[in-house]
């Protein structure tokens, strides 16, 4: 199918996605609309101006991030009424994980008409290659850095039914990993890196396994880390074995309150049967 030359943009607000690591991700409509527009919203003028060079394309390029004072924004927003304005971010798409939200509801409050532009999204494309189950899953960002935060935040997501998908940076996948052993245990978990890159690899496995190869290769790059979800209930899962485990080296209520996280099962009668098993 040929193809034909952009065709002038009307007004507005254009969400573009970009690629994640490989520039042949550039859909075509992106191109079009990146060399058609009458400027670019961008995090980083520097990133922005690399993609704009490879698409041939010269346009003024404005930084934006949400945390731009309300006046910029408001110039910004009320430009779009005669300006064609492209949003981009450094990598992927824009408002997942990355700014642009306030200026998307701010636009639309504005009544400026806002198109978006779907492309490459690392936690898309980690998802598609982890093997985990993808029938359902939730987007949670990036886990916290700080310990009980991280802990916190993977206990509020232990009863989701579906496999939870993080951003994660190199030097925090070993504590991230530890954690989720803690407070996940039993869970398979995956880490897709360097996605569309030379050095692209998905790894998926237990958390211990997980661990130990990335203790041994200390990861570089970027990272997409997704964990299964728990068990379902429907599933004979052997809840006696994981208790005993657990009543190993923790109190009935500690071991009752894990067996629940990683399972799904109701946690009073987890407590119940690990007095019992304490017993015998
Ligand atoms: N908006 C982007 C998107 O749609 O994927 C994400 C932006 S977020 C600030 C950056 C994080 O995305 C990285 O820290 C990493 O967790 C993930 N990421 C981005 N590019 C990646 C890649 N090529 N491979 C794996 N993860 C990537």
């Amino acid at each position: 199918m040929s193809h034909q030359p952009p065709a002038p943009l009307l007004p507005g607000l254009y969400i573009v996605a970009t690629p994640i690591g490989n520039l042949g991700d550039i859909t075509v409509r992106a191109a079009d609309v990146l060399r058609a527009c009458d400027g670019v919203a961008c995090e980083d003028t520097r990133v922005t101006g690399k993609l704009m060079r490879h698409l041939g394309a010269s346009k003024p390029l404005w930084r934006y991030d949400d945390h731009a004072s309300e006046r910029d924004r408001a110039r910004l927003v009320e430009s779009m009424h005669t300006r064609a304005v492209a949003l981009v971010s450094d990598a992927g798409t824009p408002l997942v994980s990355d700014p642009g939200y306030r200026l998307v509801r701010e636009a639309r409050a504005a009544g400026i008409p806002v198109t978006t532009l779907p492309g490459p999204c690392a936690a898309l494309a980690g998802l598609t290659l982890s093997g985990l189950p993808n029938d359902r899953f939730l987007f949670a960002g990036f886990l916290p850095v700080k310990d009980k935060a991280r802990s916190d935040m993977l206990a509020d997501l232990a009863r989701v039914p579906a496999t939870l998908v993080f951003y994660e940076t190199a030097p925090r996948l070993t504590k991230a990993l530890a954690a989720i052993g803690r407070v996940l245990p039993g869970r398979e978990v995956a880490v897709a890196r360097e996605l569309t890159k030379l050095h692209e690899e998905c790894r998926t496995g237990s958390v211990a396994d997980l661990a130990d190869h990335y203790a041994a290769h200390p990861p570089k790059g970027e990272i997409v880390l997704l964990v299964s979800p728990p068990v379902e209930r429907e599933e004979s899962v052997d809840a006696d074995a994981m208790l005993r485990e657990a009543l190993a080296d923790q109190k009935p209520s500690q071991a009752a309150a894990q067996v629940a996280r990683a399972t799904g099962l109701d946690r009073k009668a987890l407590y119940a049967r690990a007095l019992e098993l304490r017993g015998e």
